[in-house]
């Protein structure tokens, strides 16, 4: 065994349809040894990005499946030295996008808690499958490690029944398990629960809307530590506008592309998902694309944004309401953590609900968490980068230690 790995790290697995994102980190003193992406698994043209204390590497070549991506990975950790099979991890997390009703907290996997995941996959046919993959691909290659799954949608699993039901036929509903379930719910809990450590206050005083702004978007109402709202519905597909999806749209459209332009469910699944939001609108997903092309004077991508911050403020309004009282207003992920005009924008005009954004506090850039309101704003406004990988370690190392 390696040294330089020992059985105070958990590597956290991010296994996606094409894609296999990796760290291993020591969530204790939060230092990250090693993280990689391998992209355009099952393709020809496959790149493995790998980075081990700070030296990358980049492998370019075909990957036919995850197991064979992970293998590689394997392969490259071996070249730094480290035997990651033999190394004495304390435990992989998976992060598993759809927990459905039977998953509400952390879970060590074994057959059965695999073979419930695999029964729920058909709730999210883009997500599940894939992390399946990848759980099973990796504790084919590291057979003795505890592994533990980490669900997107845990966080929002006691939401009140009036937020996630939908007015649908009640039997079809619950025949198909169909309502609110919400996704980036590891996001929503770390980030939430690190404004109050950062603020000293207690999770449980304090009332927060957190807007996690990154390709994919999402928002939550968190009244005292639990979630009340968020936006993200059945899939992730619900909700505010995204890098390549529509948010919120009239279910009529699809009727609509069905019967009147011949459109399959399949061609809409992935015009919807795929085609849609920032890049159905003006061609680009990157937000720093769209925000060039604003101030370069381009009509699409002002409509674009336009239409971005117009979702946005809507969810903004609900959620004040919800709330009753809000502390806090937390943005984070790519787009909440860098795009600044995206956060004052916003927030615009609502000094009458007491939320005053300090544009010079606004304009500064910085890794950590940050306030950016001015000093008589009521509500706290913060900047709050996210760290899913971080909390699934943290999630994952609870989870091994309670069983043992
Ligand atoms: P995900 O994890 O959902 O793929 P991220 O949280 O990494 O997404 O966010 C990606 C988004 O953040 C992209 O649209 C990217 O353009 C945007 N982004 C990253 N940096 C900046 C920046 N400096 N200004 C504006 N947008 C940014």
């Amino acid at each position: 065994m390696s040294d330089s790995v020992s059985d105070d790290l958990v590597l956290v697995v991010n296994a996606g349809s094409s894609s296999l994102k990796y760290q291993v980190l020591n969530p204790a003193t939060e230092a990250v040894i090693a993280d990689g992406l391998a992209e355009q698994i099952g393709e020809s043209s496959s790149r493995i990005r790998h980075d081990y204390r700070g030296n990358e590497v980049l492998v370019e070549g075909t990957l036919v499946d995850h197991n064979a991506a992970i293998a590689k990975v394997m392969e490259l950790f071996e070249a730094d030295g480290v035997d990651l099979a033999g190394s004495g991890l304390a435990a992989v997390g998976h992060r598993v996008v759809h927990g459905g009703r039977s998953f509400f907290a952390p879970t060590l996997i074994d057959a059965t808690v695999r073979s419930e995941i695999e029964r729920i996959s058909p709730l999210a046919p883009l997500h599940n499958p894939a992390n399946l993959v990848g759980i099973d691909a990796v504790s084919a290659l590291l057979p003795d490690v505890p592994a533990v799954a980490v669900f997107d949608t845990a966080f929002f699993h006691d939401l009140p029944d009036a937020a996630a039901t939908y007015a649908l036929d009640a039997e079809v509903a619950k025949q198909y398990a169909i309502r609110r379930y919400g996704f980036h719910g590891t996001s929503h809990e770390y980030v939430s629960r690190k404004v109050a450590e950062t603020l000293g206050r207690d999770y449980g005083d304090i009332n927060q809307i957190v807007l996690h702004l990154g390709n994919g978007a999402s928002m939550s109402a968190v009244a005292g530590g639990k979630a009340i709202d968020t936006t993200m519905g059945m899939t992730p597909l619900e909700g505010l506008v995204m890098g390549t999806r529509t948010g919120d749209i009239d279910a009529g459209i699809v009727f609509q592309l069905a019967r009147v332009a011949g459109m399959s469910i399949d061609d809409i699944d992935v015009l919807f998902n795929k085609n849609s939001g920032l890049k159905g609108l003006c061609g680009e997903n990157d937000f720093r694309a769209v925000l060039e092309r604003v101030d370069a004077g381009d009509d699409s991508a002002r409509l674009a944004y336009d239409v971005y911050l117009h979702r946005l403020r809507r969810y903004i309004g609900a959620y004040l309401i919800e709330l009753g009282r809000v502390d806090v207003i937390v943005f984070t992920a790519g787009v909440g953590e860098n795009a600044s005009p995206v956060r004052a924008d916003s927030l615009a005009g609502l000094e009458n609900f007491g939320i005053e954004v300090d544009a010079e506090r606004n304009a500064v850039r910085g890794k950590g968490p940050r306030v950016i309101s001015t000093d008589t704003s009521a509500v706290t406004i913060m900047v709050v980068p996210t760290n899913e990988e971080l909390a699934i370690a943290r999630q994952a190392i609870e989870v091994v230690a309670a069983t043992e």
